[in-house]
């Protein structure tokens, strides 16, 4: 039987979003609600960790920038996606929360004259990304944990994996979790739930994503009843290291680096000639595409064949100071030193700018659930997101949701409670039914296989053929899911069964990737169909949404909102 534990506040994920948003429902209460903060890594593994090369707000008005050019650059960036008020909202919220996390003793890099240092980020019009060498997410997430400690009111769930999330007559009621360390099930109780799992990039091979961003959350929100939306747009980054697929962040180019083909040009000149390398992430990734179809990459193990990046023009001691961790991690991975060699690179998969849909406060539609960060699509980035635009959505959206959530439980005197027997049912589910299975499919070669036709079908270029292959290939893997076995019969850290599990929430994200790129006849942003090579305005400006439906799913759209600028052609 489930052990119960209860708090106000359940806040899912402990990454950028979700400790903004312990710290914010802490200060608005002055520490007096109750916080689970659950999460199946330990705090600081949490993917944000990673993020590398800024965040971005407006900070120097009086040096030519303005919210209305950093909103202006979001909303062409997103190719005409993102919701206008939404991007509004950011850019009025960000200039705070870096003066915050300033105060709160973030150790940003500065100027020589000491105020904070802001470097170029792709498709940014002004030098606006605020970082701490290329470290920033690490030292965000120290900065906000120390914060949060101040206050005693939250209890760590570190490696405690969620199975689902719990709805009782149409309001939130809580979600259920594996404690990995003992195998113990456990039913989390709370008056409101702040979904914060980060995305699903591990749906493909070649990606800069930690192994754990398995979609869970927006899988989770799925199979509870609530909508994912634009889920068909996913980001592929120009640089990722050949051939792991580790990140070559965008400060590389922020900093002054080249694209260069085997020719030595730097082909961009072709593409954008007036952002040159610094274009937005979909139009870069898609020249260098063009670049390796054309014969004028490098060859590449696995098929990877790749261009250079390089820095070597920007001197060493610039190298070291700014980029550290690309030196490092290139002379750790590849025995090669970025400050002596150009960087092996090509389009990586980066980013989900689809998600679990909620509206401009975070919230979604079952009352007392929210979403924020990279499992949330509250349209902010639409079919693109600029670079460093991301860490500042998960301080913008933990600040608005923790804020609001806060407030729901101190308005809501009781909770909801589970209905039990579905409590039962997804114990049995999980130790009766997944653990138990001893089926003849090899779930790591269902995983591998999900990831070859994600990579093959679902890049950076799309067909129509190659989308149904992908819409085939998931239907039959999920059918071959059915018969897997799982070899590991313990309940102590259990990968074999934690795995299974991550697979269903990647099969579910997949499947509404899929679908929604079929029906989606047009290019747009990180959609580039070579079948459908320009956008469609008429037709498809819109949000795709998507809600279960029995064992599948519905498709259905939902309006984009237009409050400043109407759509034009982009041009860089
Ligand atoms: C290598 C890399 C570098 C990047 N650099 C930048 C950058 O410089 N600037 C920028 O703006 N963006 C950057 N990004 C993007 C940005 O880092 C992410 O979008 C952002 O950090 C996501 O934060 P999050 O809080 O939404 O989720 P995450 O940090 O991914 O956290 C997710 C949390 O959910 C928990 N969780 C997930 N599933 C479950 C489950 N089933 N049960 C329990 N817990 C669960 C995890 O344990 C974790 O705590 C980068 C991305 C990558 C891949």
């Amino acid at each position: 039987m489930a052990k119960t534990i209860r708090h106000d506040l359940l806040i899912l994920g402990s990454g950028l979003a979700g400790l903004r948003a312990a710290l914010e429902a802490s200060i608005v209460t002055g520490g007096k609600i109750d916080i689970g903060l659950i999460s199946k890594v330990q705090l600081m593994r949490s993917h944000s960790v990673a993020a590398e090369g800024g965040t971005a707000a407006i900070l120097r008005t009086e040096e030519g920038d303005s919210l209305e050019l950093h909103a202006w650059d979001t909303v062409k960036g997103s190719d005409f996606l993102a919701d206008q008020d939404v991007v509004f909202r950011f850019v009025e919220a960000m200039p705070e929360e870096i003066q915050l996390l300033d105060k709160w003793g973030i150790p940003w890099s500065r100027r020589p004259d000491g105020r904070i240092a802001m470097r170029p980020f792709g498709g940014h019009s002004f030098p606006r990304a605020v970082y701490a060498a290329d470290k920033t997410g690490f030292f965000e997430m120290q900065t906000l944990y120390d914060t949060l400690l101040k206050y005693q009111n939250f209890t760590r769930y570190d490696e405690s994996f969620v199975t689902s999330i719990q709805v009782r007559d149409g309001q939130f009621a809580g979600v259920t979790a594996i404690e990995m360390a003992t195998g113990e099930f456990i039913s989390f109780e709370g008056k409101a739930l702040i979904i914060c799992t980060g995305g699903t990039g591990r749906m493909f091979g070649f990606t800069t994503y930690a192994h754990t961003v398995t979609g869970d959350g927006m899988a989770l929100a799925f199979k509870a009843g609530l909508p994912l939306k634009d889920m068909e747009f996913l980001q592929f980054h120009p640089t990722g290291l050949i051939p792991s697929g580790i990140l070559m962040t965008e400060a590389c180019r922020g900093e002054g680096g080249y694209l260069v083909n085997n020719a030595g040009e730097r082909f961009m000149s072709k593409y954008a000639p007036e952002k040159m390398e610094l274009g937005p992430r979909d139009l870069v990734s898609r020249s260098e595409m063009k670049e390796i179809e054309a014969g004028r990459g490098f060859k590449g193990p696995r098929g990877l064949d790749y261009l250079h990046l390089d820095l070597r023009h920007l001197g060493s001691e610039r190298i070291k100071d700014r980029l550290p961790l690309i030196r490092e991690i290139c002379m750790k991975f590849i025995g090669s030193d970025p400050c002596d060699e150009p960087i092996p690179i090509r389009p990586v998969a980066h980013y989900s700018m689809g998600g679990v849909h909620t509206d401009i406060d975070g919230a979604c539609p079952v009352p007392g659930i929210w979403a924020a960060g990279e499992a949330a699509c509250v349209s902010l980035h639409g079919a693109n997101r600029l670079g460093s635009n991301s860490t500042a959505e998960c301080l913008v959206w933990g600040k608005i949701t923790g804020a609001a959530a806060a407030k729901h439980c101190a308005a809501q005197a009781k909770f909801v409670e589970p209905d039990g027997g579905r409590i039962a049912a997804e114990e049995q589910r999980v130790f009766g039914e997944i653990l138990q299975k001893s089926g003849p499919e090899n779930l790591y070669t269902i995983r591998q296989e999900l990831r070859s036709l994600m990579d093959h079908n679902m890049g950076v270029f799309r067909t129509g053929e190659g989308i149904r292959a992908a819409q085939a290939g998931v239907r039959e893997l999920k059918e071959r899911y059915k018969k897997i076995g799982i070899a590991d019969k313990g309940r102590v850290y259990n990968t074999d069964l934690l795995t299974a599990l991550e697979m269903e929430y990647l099969l579910i994200c997949a499947e509404a990737a899929v679908e929604g790129a079929l029906v989606r006849e047009e290019s747009r942003g990180g959609h580039a169909r070579r079948d459908f090579a320009v956008r469609d305005d008429e037709k498809f400006l819109k949000h795709t949404m998507v809600s279960k439906d029995g064992d599948g799913l519905r498709l259905y759209y939902h309006p984009v909102t237009i409050t400043h600028w109407k759509p034009v052609e982009r041009k860089y």
